[in-house]
């Protein structure tokens, strides 16, 4: 079995050693008709710029995107600067550089990679999955019987920050730069899941096609590794069922098709403020000409903030969104499931936890009054700043930066809620909600307690669950997203995760220090 994992790791490798070095090579050479067409489709006015790029880039090879986006940059740059100086606006190009370059690059691309797609999938993808697998599914025999299997975790290099995690905080952490600032240099990757995007969508895939169709190969992965580790728990299991389901169906596969029947793309279980740009004016705007379906997906995903969400949370805790719906839970759930433990525990982290991540919701609130008041009234300043600076501020720093870089990037060294825990505003509207008006709690039979710390090493959203367990009292935390790890990992069957009356549900047990409290007072009080 071991020899299995062993060819399975070095399949995986090699996978991601053909996706990793994509970026740089291949070839590209733009035709004029290619060109011609990208002038027409963007509406290009600037004659500085296409005859600048007449000369320098249609027909001529280039080896890589490195070689092919600093002219394309230039080109823009120059001719932009000119026509402003000449006080042309209309010819202004307002395409980012690196957008302009990853369209070209789209149309430019000949050679192996664009000729063979297919291979070249197989020769990405399909070893990744398959090696993954081979390395996955020999743990049924391996791990022995169902039950806790976390033995070692702090002696692997990989899970516990030695240097194969930081290799894959690398890996992370450069991925989702190159996807939200440079996706010229994931035209390559796009090539790969272009036959699968025609047939979903019926359009060639851009970068965001790509990060999609990973996110759901990899939770669909990483899910078999769940349903291996935690057999012995039902909720578990069916837990990533439905984060697989959600993911799979509701943000892949139904926005795609829905671009493919000409409706707005849109994931119908996206809640605002999550979902930050849902109030932006060009979303109202599109929504609005988009008809019926349009308006049917405004009122719904007001609804969904407004009813929804904080209806099932009353009833069932902020769990039926964060560890079952939500695809940057599932993401956190799936792939991030062996960096759990390295969620901070300490009274500084609760305390930056608490600032940040009620700060981002009234950024978010804040930034979408200022917008709906920009869209009712057509002005774009509101008390002298400008909406639209403050919601590219947003988004770059929260929507770009926090969620994607940051979020997933760092789950190797701050483990795999970084986001949810300290960032997503959704969690803390719900967290409100789940604090001082829900159904639920996680009860603890103390007496069963042997201290043994498991539940709170494993907590990815570093509640210290032992000292509630010690203590006999109900958990009822506003950041507890409910995944159940806790009560997963716990050998005494201490912790249970409940829906019941509101009533008691809140039921702190006095502590008694020292000999300064009186026992009688307390005992004739109760
Ligand atoms: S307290 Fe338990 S259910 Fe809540 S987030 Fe922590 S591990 Fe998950
Ligand atoms: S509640 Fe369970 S996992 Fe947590 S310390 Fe007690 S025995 Fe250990």
């Amino acid at each position: 079995m071991k020899t299995i994992k062993n060819i399975g790791l070095v399949i995986f490798l090699i996978g991601l050693g053909i996706f990793t070095a994509l970026p740089l090579i291949g070839t590209f050479s733009l035709s004029q008709l290619d060109f011609d067409q990208l002038v027409l489709d963007n509406r290009i006015k600037s004659e500085l710029f296409i005859s600048a790029i007449e000369n320098d880039v249609v027909g001529k090879p280039f080896d890589g995107m490195q070689s092919l986006s600093p002219i394309v940059a230039n080109a823009l740059d120059k001719a932009n600067t000119q026509h402003r100086k000449n006080k042309e606006y209309k010819k202004v190009i307002y395409t980012k550089s690196h957008d302009m370059a990853t369209m070209m690059g789209k149309r430019a691309g000949t050679g192996f990679i664009a000729e063979n797609k297919g291979l070249m999938w197989f020769l990405t993808f399909g070893l990744g999955i398959l090696g993954a697998l081979l390395y996955i599914l020999p743990n049924v025999v391996l791990l022995g019987q169902k039950g806790i299997k976390n033995n070692g975790i702090y002696l692997e290099n990989a899970t516990n920050r030695g240097w194969i995690a930081w290799m894959v905080f690398i890996f992370l952490v450069s991925f989702y730069l190159i996807l939200y600032f440079r996706p010229q240099y994931a035209v390559n990757w796009t090539y790969l899941v272009d036959p699968i995007s025609m047939k979903i969508s019926g359009n060639m895939a851009g970068h965001w096609f790509v990060y999609g169709f990973m996110y759901c190969v990899v939770m669909t992965v990483m899910a078999v590794r769940m349903y291996i580790k935690y057999r012995h728990n039902i909720y578990q299991m069916v837990r990533t069922t439905s984060v697989l389901f959600f993911q799979i169906v509701f943000a892949f596969l139904i926005p795609e098709i829905m671009v493919r029947l000409q409706m707005p793309y849109y994931d119908f279980k996206n809640a605002f403020p999550l979902d930050y740009d849902f109030f932006f004016q060009w979303n109202l705007r599109s929504l609005i000409d988009s008809g019926s379906i349009g308006l049917f997906i405004l009122v719904w995903g007001t609804l969904l903030t407004l009813v929804i969400v904080p209806v099932m949370v009353y009833f069932f805790g902020k769990r039926w969104y964060c560890s079952w719906v939500c695809g940057c839970g599932g993401l956190a759930e799936t792939l991030g499931d062996p960096y759990r433990q390295h969620s901070s525990k300490t009274l500084f982290s609760w305390k930056v936890e608490r600032w940040l991540v009620h700060g981002v919701l009234v950024f978010a609130v804040g930034m979408t009054l200022m917008t709906l008041y920009s869209f009712f009234t057509e002005t774009g300043i509101v008390l002298g700043v400008k909406t639209a600076s403050v919601q590219n501020t947003y988004s770059l720093l929260i929507g770009s930066i926090f969620a994607g870089v940051i979020g997933t990037g760092f789950y190797p060294i701050f483990g795999n809620r970084v986001w949810c825990r300290f960032g997503c505003p959704l969690a803390a509207y719900l967290g409100f909600v789940q604090r001082f008006k829900s159904r639920f709690r996680i009860t603890t039979n103390g007496g069963q307690c042997i201290s043994c710390g498991n539940c709170s090493t494993y907590c990815e959203q570093g509640i210290d669950v032992r000292a509630y367990a010690q203590k006999g009292e109900n958990i009822i935390r506003s950041s507890c997203v409910g995944c159940g790890i806790c009560s997963a990992v716990c050998p005494r069957g201490v912790l249970k995760l409940e829906n019941g009356p509101e009533k008691g549900r809140i039921n702190p047990t006095q502590v008694l220090l020292g000999n300064d409290v009186d026992l009688m007072h307390l005992v004739n009080d109760k």
